[in-house]
Formats: structure tokens, sequence, C-alpha cells
């Protein structure tokens, strides 16, 4: 399973294995994954990184490169 959730840091929305304790965001925050605030849980890595894509397009302050 691989687990959505949002940066406690930046609050970029990133996926990680559920395997996995912790996952380090691009801002350079190491999210413990026991600690955050899970989204979705989805079967599928590539699932996982569309709902990042739809989600990350709104109400966060990521910045679109091109
Ligand atoms: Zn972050």
């Amino acid at each position: 399973m691989y687990l959505v959730f949002r940066c406690r840091k930046c609050g970029r929305y990133i996926y990680a294995r559920d395997s996995n304790k912790t996952r380090k965001c691009v801002c350079g925050y190491t999210n413990s994954l026991n600690r955050v605030l899970v989204v979705a849980k989805v079967e599928d890595e590539r699932l996982a990184a569309e709902l990042v894509r739809q989600k990350q397009g709104s109400g966060t302050d990521f910045v679109r490169l091109g």
C-alpha cells in the first residue's frame, strides 16, 4: 500500500510506501509516517503519484515548474 499525505512542514502532497517509517520531502523535512495525516491509501504507486499531482494543483503554495 501507498500512503498519500501532506508534508508537515511545507504542506506539499507526497506519497510513500506504508512499509516505510519516514519520508523525506523535497523541502528537506523528514516526515514520520505514523505522525502524518494520511489523505489516501492506494495499492498502486502510479495511482498514488496521480493523486499527488491532482491535489498539488490547488490549495498549496506549490510552484509549478514550467
Ligand atoms: Zn515539505
